[in-house]
């Protein structure tokens, strides 16, 4: 019975085997980490260009491997979303978000409106969820947008009345909500005016090349009008150099986000970094 078990598996490479088995593992582990707590969130500010001030912040989720150290969410949002994993992660970084804000709210007196990534997937069963955040965030006092949910342009894609109710009730309750990666996906304008949209986030491979392709300036600069003209912000994405921040200041971008001002910082960095010193 051993060996037939094996045959079953005949049609795999050894590389693929390899790959089945290193899946299986990292569902293992990722069920294990949801049970140990092994997640952290940190956190990358976005920056008001017109006033050079920081004034959000996006959570990035990491996971601290016990044996293989911090691990970057691109290994494993994937397989968390397959494996439907990412519903209970996503609900962690929800509360974990939310707390932070309030911590930071209640220790230093500043509303830093913390964005959250949300999967498509995670929109499935989402009435039960939806009601157990709204009153999370009531019970913390939250609901004047102190929380932002950063959306793809898939989930749109596919949306119908049921994406829209939904983005209405976020609004109903103080969330605000960004289009991530914008210009990348599947994109159609036509969904900007059906949807309940706060900020478009311009993606990095739109921002990365500013300097040298004056065809991408071109397009920053069109999304910023059209954004505005549509009631919408602009965050641009992987600012990395300050020529970059002065042509998208310029353009009118309103915030930035990337390395120029900083990568994503553990919590306790963050608020020495961004927090208390805009207190200062
Ligand atoms: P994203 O939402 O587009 O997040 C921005 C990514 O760009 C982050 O990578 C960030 O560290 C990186 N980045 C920021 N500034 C710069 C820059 O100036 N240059 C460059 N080259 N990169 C920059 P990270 O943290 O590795 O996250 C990767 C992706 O994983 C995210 O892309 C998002 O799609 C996903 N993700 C992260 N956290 C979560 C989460 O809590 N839930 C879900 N569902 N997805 C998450
Ligand atoms: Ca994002
Ligand atoms: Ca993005
Ligand atoms: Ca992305």
């Amino acid at each position: 019975a051993k060996g037939e078990g094996r045959n079953r598996f005949h049609y795999f490479t050894p590389s693929m085997q390899r790959d089945a088995k290193h899946r299986m593992r990292l569902i293992q582990d990722l069920r294990h980490a949801i049970a140990e707590q092994e997640f952290e969130l940190y956190y990358q500010p976005i920056v008001g260009l017109q006033q050079n001030k920081c004034l959000k912040a996006e959570a990035l989720i990491r996971w601290r491997h016990p044996t293989r150290g911090l691990v970057s969410p691109i290994e494993f949002i994937s397989v968390a979303e397959e494996t439907g994993l990412i519903v209970e992660i996503g609900n962690w970084v929800f509360q974990q978000a939310a707390r932070q804000s309030a911590i930071w709210r209640d220790r230093f007196g500043v509303e830093v409106q913390i964005s959250i990534n949300k999967s498509p997937v995670q929109f499935r069963d989402e009435g039960e969820c939806f009601d157990t955040w709204v009153s999370l965030l009531k019970k913390l006092n939250l609901t004047n947008n102190n929380i932002c949910v950063e959306i793809t342009e898939g989930l749109l894609l596919d949306g119908n009345e049921a994406i829209s109710a939904t983005l209405e009730r976020y609004r109903e309750s103080g969330i605000q909500v960004s289009l991530d990666d914008f210009g990348t996906g599947y994109s159609s304008l036509a969904y900007l005016k059906r949807f309940e949209i706060d900020f478009l986030k311009i993606d990095q491979s739109f921002t990365r090349n500013l300097d040298s392709q004056s065809n991408d300036f071109t397009l920053c600069e069109a999304i910023i009008v059209m954004a505005h003209k549509l009631g919408m912000k602009v965050i641009a994405e992987g600012v990395e150099t300050e020529y970059q921040r002065k042509v998208l200041a310029d353009a009118g971008c309103d915030y930035g986000q990337g390395y120029l001002f900083s990568r994503p910082l553990p919590s306790e960095e963050f608020e020495q970094r961004f927090i208390e010193v805009r207190l200062a």
